[in-house]
């Protein structure tokens, strides 16, 4: 029987394999019914970490509305779009499910603004930087298991989930940071996940800026990538509401750049002939790539978003508030540990009796990038305003 068109039927040679897998920080017995990496995906489901993406967003705060992507939906999304190229390219695709479900689990409340108002708070003890705090929550923060730690994860997922890093950091990393100190390429799955999470936020966010009414169709229709196919569509379709045309507009636009890199990803293995996982990251640059005229126009669009929806004012007004709350959270919580609620405090103490104040300091940030939008401006009037509940 043949295999339906873009379903590869085994794993390619250069895919990730659960036999191969480097394993996982603490030995444990192998899964009876589960692969290892369909393990890893089950364990990001179950984490707290993973349900509190909920009510995390990326752009808009979450009582904005109920429509706009919240983290856990942009997840999805990624992961939808991940899957469906990496089954085409032969690629683990329950590896490229774990590590898109898993890639925003460390990052703060009110999206990028949040992400930056606590790295300025911690610039005197090591900076944050919401990767490596994704890796911390699965590595260290979460806890589910008596045996260890963390999540255990195997290798695989973790090196997809630090997509980027700072050569101090990698030092300290151990095995998944080594890649960044001797310039080699993580798997394709990590690739492509780290591929998938662009076009799925940049396409996403055309969606959440028009129901917003910071862009209009007009404006949006200036960006090649939008406008071929809106164009298209609206000759066809000239009937059709205008919500379904924009809807029907940006799921061609991701329908094409997926095709695209699809096209591309298997031409520059083709070339490359890796033979193994290990010959991917030993391979001196990106094999899951976009056309260069793609992403030209994927840059484009991008650039159109930053200046017209991130850049807006009432996104600015939402992110400088964002800020602020941080900064005061922060602050007064690092002032005076006493303050947190008792395990945080504990670990603070311990932390600082360990590492001093960088120490303590890791702690309330742990703390506060846990924290949901909705529970920090909770957490925020509890301890700013005389009249609320403490
Ligand atoms: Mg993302």
């Amino acid at each position: 029987m043949n295999a339906p068109a873009g379903a590869a039927t085994t794993l390619a040679p250069y895919a990730a394999h659960d036999a191969s897998s480097r394993g996982r920080r603490h030995a444990e017995p192998d899964p009876e019914y589960r692969g290892q990496f369909q393990r890893d995906r089950d364990r990001i489901i179950h984490s707290n970490a993973f349900r509190r993406l909920v009510y995390k967003t990326q752009v808009f705060v979450n009582h904005e509305g109920d429509l706009y992507r919240t983290r856990i939906t942009h997840s999805l999304e990624v992961s939808q779009i991940a899957r469906t190229i990496a089954r085409a390219l032969g690629l683990h695709e329950t590896l490229t499910e774990a590590i898109c479900l898993a890639h925003d689990l460390g990052h703060t409340p009110f999206g990028h603004a949040g992400q930056d108002a606590l790295n300025e708070c911690m610039r005197d003890y090591g900076g944050f930087e919401h990767n490596l705090q994704s890796l911390r929550v699965v590595d260290e923060l979460e806890e589910r298991y008596a045996e260890f730690p963390g999540l255990n994860l195997t290798f695989e997922t973790r090196e997809g989930i630090l997509k980027h890093c700072s050569l101090p950091n990698a030092r300290l990393l151990g095995d998944v940071g080594e890649r960044f100190i001797r310039r080699e390429q993580p798997g394709l799955e990590a690739q492509l996940a780290n591929l998938a999470d662009e076009i799925a936020y940049n396409n996403h966010d055309v969606d959440d800026g028009l129901r917003a009414g910071l862009i209009q169709v007009e404006e949006v229709a200036q960006v090649t990538l939008f406008a071929r196919e809106y164009e298209s569509v609206a000759s066809r379709y000239p009937q059709a509401p205008p919500r379904r045309k924009v809807h029907e507009t940006i799921r061609r636009m991701i329908d094409r750049i997926v095709q695209d890199v699809i096209r591309t990803t298997t031409a520059s293995l083709a070339a490359a002939a890796p033979r193994s996982i290990d010959e991917v990251r030993r391979h001196g640059s990106r094999l899951v790539l976009m056309s260069e005229d793609v992403r030209r126009e994927h840059l484009e669009l991008k650039q159109f978003l930053r200046e017209r929806v991130y850049r807006h004012y009432r996104v600015l007004r939402m992110t400088t508030k964002a800020r602020r709350v941080l900064h005061e959270l922060f602050d007064v919580l690092m002032k005076d540990t006493a303050l947190l609620p008792d395990e945080h405090r504990d670990a603070a103490q311990r932390a600082e009796a360990r590492d001093g104040a960088t120490g303590r300091a890791r702690v309330v940030a742990d703390y506060v990038a846990g924290m949901t939008d909705r529970y920090a401006l909770l957490e925020h009037r509890r301890l700013f305003y005389p009249e609320a509940r403490s």
